[in-house]
């Protein structure tokens, strides 16, 4: 008889800040659904927004937590030459294309075509501020791409790389689903769902600074580490989407998704300024146990 397959979960910070609950929270509930196996990924593409004195925090809250992980630790940063290596693969599918534009041509193009800029749909992000809980760096998503690259003749894109004009690479996404058919994915909490990638368009796939995004970053990590159930915020849920056509394309397997609630205040509001002391460590400053962390991120009791 064959044996079950175990769970692996991932916890995937990025430190660019303390943890707070709201991550406790995560990483708490991402222990309790892992099968034994329980991994901490350090994500830190953006290696301008990433401090070595963020990630050695994470390793000493999540420890003081009681948590315990995986060795070793894989750190995003260390794996560009893997990502360069499926962005290739894309490239050599067709369903990659350059993009010139900066965040102010977007806008500019937006507002000529009239537009209203259907973005990702927004989410409350519930946390202290300046910290994200969940997500792509800051100001990678920005709103839907309007597809002024897409229409680039070859022409027109080799003389402006020959020129040195910096790009970013974009998944063309009718391309992509055109090339992989119709795909589905599972949420434990919603069931079945039919990827679509018309709420967040033409992603970014690598950055003009950084030849990787998070979109393709996630989706390579958690097939190399093997990872079977993806647990995150629900502010995640549309970014699922792209993940799920990025592995079709690359011929990795689907685990399944849990996306969880995002942590609120005790009045059931976003936190607001007052939170941003409820880091672990302030919290563990202010002479909190780590039982009492996990009270308050909502796991365990008091006795
Ligand atoms: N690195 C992301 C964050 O800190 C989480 C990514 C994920 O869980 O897929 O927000």
């Amino acid at each position: 008889m064959t044996q079950p397959r175990p769970t692996v979960t991932r916890f995937a910070p990025s430190p660019t800040g303390y943890l707070h609950l709201g991550h406790a929270f995560s990483a708490l509930f991402t222990a309790q659904h892992s099968d034994g196996k329980f991994l901490l990924r350090i994500e830190d593409i953006d290696t301008s927004r990433c401090k070595p004195a963020f990630e050695a925090a994470i390793f000493e809250d999540l420890a003081w937590l009681g948590l315990e992980w995986e060795q070793p630790v894989r750190r995003q940063s260390e794996h560009f030459d893997e990502y360069a290596r499926a962005l290739k693969q894309l490239e050599d599918q067709g369903v990659l294309y350059p993009c010139f534009c900066s965040r102010r041509d977007i806008r500019a193009e937006i507002k000529k075509s009239g537009v209203a800029p259907h973005g990702p749909p927004a989410v409350t992000i519930h946390g202290p501020p300046a910290v994200t809980i969940h997500g792509p760096p800051a100001g990678e998503e920005g709103p839907l791409y309007p597809g002024t690259c897409r229409r680039l003749t070859d022409d027109d894109r080799k003389r402006r790389r020959d020129a040195g004009d910096a790009f970013a690479l974009r998944l063309d996404s009718k391309k992509a689903m055109q090339t992989t058919g119709p795909l589905r994915w599972t949420d434990a909490e919603q069931g079945d769902i039919d990827a679509s990638m018309e709420k967040l368009g033409d992603v970014v796939l690598a950055r003009k600074e950084t030849p990787a995004s998070y979109h393709l970053a996630v989706t390579m990590d958690d097939h190399l580490q093997g990872v079977t159930l993806v647990t995150r915020g629900e502010d995640l849920f549309q970014s699922t989407h792209v993940h799920r056509v990025v592995q079709a394309l690359l011929g990795f397997d689907t685990p399944e998704y849990h996306h969880h609630r995002l942590l609120t205040g005790d009045d059931g509001r976003r936190f607001a300024k007052r939170n941003q002391s409820l880091t672990i460590r302030s919290l563990r400053d202010a002479g909190k146990t780590p039982a009492e962390v996990r009270v308050l991120a909502g796991f365990g009791d008091e006795s």
